[in-house]
């Protein structure tokens, strides 16, 4: 991607509430970007998801809760990627699940950005979150 348009993507994450992390996004997309995935921002979805078969991040703003989350599923998605060109985890692991090990990248990734630590409160309840209505919908017991 082009910089005037990585730029561009940077700023439009930003937009959601998020300037005072402009830096820890900045940085966090170029990463996303270099490893080779793409990043899509879904205007219209509460949701966000990675999709294997185009390497692509569909990162979703609409309504969020708190900015925050928007960061929190950008590590999420950031972690299937990872997962999925193999970089990461042992896809033997059943029982961790690809949501688990998404989650075990993020919880990495997070440490690198210290704004991003001192809001870790927020990330590790979304995260709980996150991985609990998994859990549910697939009939498994509470995660911590
Ligand atoms: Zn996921």
């Amino acid at each position: 991607m082009r910089e005037d348009k990585t730029s561009k993507l940077i700023n439009e994450i930003c937009s959601y509430s998020l300037q005072s992390y402009n830096e820890s996004i900045g940085l966090i997309v170029r990463k996303i970007l270099e490893v080779g995935a793409r990043i899509t921002v879904w205007e219209t979805s509460e949701k966000s998801e990675y999709s294997p078969h185009e390497k692509r991040i569909f990162l979703g703003v609409k309504n969020r809760a708190e900015a925050l989350h928007i960061v929190w599923s950008l590590l999420h998605e950031f972690g299937h990627h990872i997962d999925e060109i193999g970089k990461f985890g042992n896809k033997n692991d059943v029982e961790m699940g690809r949501e688990r090990r998404a989650w075990a990248y993020a919880d990495i990734e997070v440490k690198n950005y210290s704004d991003l630590m001192s809001e870790i409160t927020s990330y590790k309840l979304r995260k709980e979150y996150c991985l609990n209505r998994y859990a549910k919908r697939n009939g498994l017991p509470h995660q911590e």
